[in-house]
């Protein structure tokens, strides 16, 4: 189905206040990246990608519970990538405002994902496959890579 990938650039750390694993998967020759789950701190996000070397192309999510994606907007913002997520987690995005004050956690706005997720797609960079796994909720995704 793909290509055999090169080493990728992995990093995976925690962000915001709920301490939410973010992972950068960047394509050593290109330089592209995806960002998962930007759950907070969009500076040391955009500051690890820097180190990195690595411009973000796009920002997927496993699922929308707030810790994962409190920060994309700001991240989509500054570095122009795309939001992803399953459609069956709209509902969950589209409640962010009902979610941050059930955890207390201040509110900062996110726009809609910019595309619905599809199980089995390419994603953007790494040969990597988005795979729809239902579960923890409707639209929990995982995300492969060889
Ligand atoms: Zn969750």
């Amino acid at each position: 189905m793909n290509a055999p990938a090169p080493t990728l650039i992995r990093e995976t750390f925690p962000v915001g206040p709920l301490q939410c694993n973010c992972t950068i998967i960047g394509d050593p020759i290109t330089k592209k990246a995806i960002v998962v789950d930007p759950g907070g701190n969009h500076e040391l996000i955009l500051a690890r990608l820097e180190a990195l070397g690595l411009k973000v192309v796009s920002i997927i999510h496993t699922h929308a519970h707030l810790d994962h994606f409190l920060a994309s907007g700001q991240l989509k913002e500054k570095t122009g990538a795309t939001l992803h997520l399953h459609k069956e987690d709209q509902f969950l995005w589209d409640n962010l405002e009902m979610q941050c004050q059930m955890f207390r956690v201040p509110y900062t706005p996110v726009p809609s994902p910019d595309r619905w997720l599809e199980d089995e797609e390419e994603l953007a960079c790494g040969c990597g496959v988005a795979l729809h796994t239902p579960g923890h909720t409707p639209g929990s995704m995982s995300f492969w890579f060889a």
